[in-house]
């Protein structure tokens, strides 16, 4: 072959060699495309999107997301038959349960959260729960005073006996239950989004308002979360622009009852047993979701001032409150990453 020849033959090779390498590129923007999947799991709508070159890729990703965040599930939710959570409620007062690894993570996170917000976010909340009927399927009611007084007992994380060492969880006193629906969502997200980062350039994972990103679109452009209006659920009230991290918002308006009148929903304060008032959502801005969704819990039971206090004093975090009144407040750092949506 003469040199001239060989020289095309490499170009003319070169060229059709092109596209296989810039499928095999991850994070080749061009050939990203957007798959999405909505799955039901924790009692809630879940959506995934992941950003890839391959939809076969991406299917099977979301496929292998869906199975861990319905195993995580049967492990940390307590109305799960053969839970760690039902099997730790169920030896209440009787013997430590051993547990999964997940479960250990998780309740020590519980506990970190519980004693960081003075006990506003308590896992022990569970006998208060079932008390209002909140979560197990039947008719929720406005307890009696003395009821609620009793059950209040019940519940404190101090007197969880966790051991690391030996994988166990042990409750002391005989009526004593774990829930850890106010961070189990958040902490299953983490997972889910720590596998989509696996595979895409980008992701997203959203369950119900717990929601973590990763990486950037295809496009370049900033990530855009929006705000619900409490009192207007149909209505935003603002939005985030994020570059990645979580965001999850607590609200009164999701789950609730209303008895002659008043409306009761399902987060509850541990020190006056009744549903934690003042605020009506709260949104929480962090680096994972788990952190996210428990600081929500915990910064809508503390209320306005010491929720935000608690929140400027946490390195990463950030807050949007909505006030009963309807009033919006944003914590220092994400001023300049919100928009105030006009009426
Ligand atoms: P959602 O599940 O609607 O996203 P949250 O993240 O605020 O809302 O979690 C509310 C759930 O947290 C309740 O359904 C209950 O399982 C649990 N919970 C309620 N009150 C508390 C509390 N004071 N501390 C910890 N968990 C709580
Ligand atoms: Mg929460």
């Amino acid at each position: 072959m003469k040199t001239k020849d060989r020289g095309t033959v490499m170009l003319i090779i070169a060229l059709l060699l092109l596209p296989l390498l810039l499928t095999a590129l991850p994070g080749c923007a061009a050939d990203e495309r957007k798959h999405s999947r909505t799955l039901f799991a924790m009692d809630t709508h879940v959506d995934i999107t992941l950003y890839h070159h391959s939809a076969q890729i991406a299917q099977t990703t979301i496929g292998e997301i869906s199975a861990e965040i319905e195993r995580l599930e049967n492990i940390l939710n307590r109305h799960m038959p053969g839970s760690d959570l039902q099997r730790i409620n169920a030896a209440a007062g009787k013997e430590p349960v051993q547990v999964s690894r997940e479960t250990v993570f998780v309740l020590e996170r519980a506990l970190e959260f519980a004693a960081l917000s003075g006990g506003a976010f308590d896992p022990t909340i569970a006998p208060l729960l079932e008390l209002w009927g909140f979560g197990g399927g039947g008719v929720p009611v406005v307890p009696a005073p003395e009821a609620l007084a009793r059950v209040r007992q019940l519940v404190d994380y101090r007197a969880v006996v966790l051991d690391k060492a030996k994988g166990t969880v042990f409750l002391p006193q005989a009526g004593m239950k774990l829930d850890l629906g106010g961070i189990a969502k958040g902490y299953i997200v983490d997972r889910a989004q720590e596998l989509a980062r696996q595979s895409a350039s980008a992701s997203f994972v959203n369950a119900g308002g717990d929601i973590s990103i990763s990486g950037r679109k295809p496009t370049g452009d900033d990530w855009r979360i929006a705000v619900r209006d409490p009192h207007d659920p149909r209505r935003w009230l603002a939005i985030i622009n994020m570059e990645g991290g979580s965001v999850t918002t607590s609200g009164d308006y999701e789950r609730y009852f209303e008895a002659e009148g008043v409306r009761y929903h399902h987060i509850l304060d541990p020190h006056t047993g009744m549903p934690a008032f003042g605020l009506s959502s709260v949104t929480i801005v962090a680096g994972d979701t788990l952190t996210a969704d428990a600081l929500a819990t915990a910064v809508f039971v503390l209320g306005k001032e010491k929720g935000m206090a608690l929140v400027e004093r946490l390195p990463a975090v950030e807050a949007i409150l909505v006030n009963s009144d309807g009033n919006m407040l944003v914590s220092s750092g994400l001023a300049g990453q919100v928009e105030i949506l006009g009426e």
